[in-house]
């Protein structure tokens, strides 16, 4: 996977932002920040999606961003912090290494718009099939 941006990234071939790394994840700043202390929580192994990831990996990146998520509140003292992650072109997945983002919100600051979608309740009988749906498919 030679083209991979993050995975350029992890081995130091284009510079980045770090702000941790362990054996398994890395995390660095987002250089096009939604808000101040924007970062990206990737592992290191190359992985494009939430289908993909492996469970060791997944867990791994997980780990990494609680403690990412402790140093973003002690230093930024933030109203909120939003985890966000895309899987796939249909939802605006741009680099295809699995990413999460942790997304400050500062006080004061206008609401993101990752966090303030409107609420329009659901046609009930739908969701409810929906949800039988993928249960049954559940492995
Ligand atoms: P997405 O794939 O839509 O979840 O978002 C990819 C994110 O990666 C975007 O927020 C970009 O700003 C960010 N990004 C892309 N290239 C770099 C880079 N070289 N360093 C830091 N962040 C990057
Ligand atoms: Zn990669």
């Amino acid at each position: 996977m030679e083209e991979c941006i993050f995975c350029k990234i992890i081995k130091g071939e284009i510079p980045s932002f770090k702000v941790y790394e362990d054996d398994n994840a890395f995390a660095f700043e987002d250089i096009n920040p939604i808000s101040q202390g924007h970062t990206l929580v990737i592992p290191k192994r190359h992985t494009q999606d939430l289908w993909e990831i492996p469970e060791e990996d997944l867990a791994a990146v997980h780990s990494a961003s609680k403690k990412i998520i402790q140093a973003i509140k002690d230093v930024l003292n933030p109203t909120g912090v939003a985890c966000l992650q895309l899987n796939g072109r249909g939802v605006n997945q741009v680099v295809m290494h699995y990413h999460l983002h942790l997304i400050p919100r500062a006080s004061g600051e206008p609401e993101l718009p990752v966090s303030s979608w409107e609420l329009k309740q659901g046609d009930m009988e739908a969701i409810k099939q929906t949800a039988e749906k993928i249960a049954a498919a559940i492995g």
